[in-house]
């Protein structure tokens, strides 16, 4: 935190604001927090976890938001997206019916046995 959220003087990494008092030490324990969820997340998505990434993602937009955490989820829904299409199109593919065989129609399968 650079700068007091009530009266944007300059912070000098005290406890308390210089000009207004506010109590500015919690709001950096706040902020901590919320980089530890992205680290996390960062982890989580570099080893593939993508649902436990989402989750510590949305925790640190929840406590701060940071344009890193904001475009990540994004990323990952577009992921989550293209998944659901490549599911959507094995499920269709699976569906079709498999083209049939050049085989005789029954009654000409008969007829050639004669
Ligand atoms: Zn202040």
């Amino acid at each position: 935190m650079d700068r007091c959220p009530n009266c944007r003087a300059r912070a000098d990494g005290t406890t308390h604001c210089r000009r207004c008092g506010m109590e500015l030490d919690r709001l950096a324990a706040i902020e901590q927090a919320a980089e530890q969820h992205l680290q996390i997340a960062l982890r989580a998505l570099a080893s593939g976890q993508r649902p436990a990434a989402k989750t510590a993602l949305h925790q640190a937009q929840g406590l701060k938001n940071q344009p890193l955490a904001a475009k990540l989820l994004g990323f990952i829904g577009v992921l989550d997206d293209a998944a659901r299409v490549d599911f959507a199109s094995d499920v269709t593919t699976q569906a079709r019916p498999v083209p049939a065989e050049k085989a005789p129609p029954a009654a000409e399968a008969r007829w050639l046995q004669w």
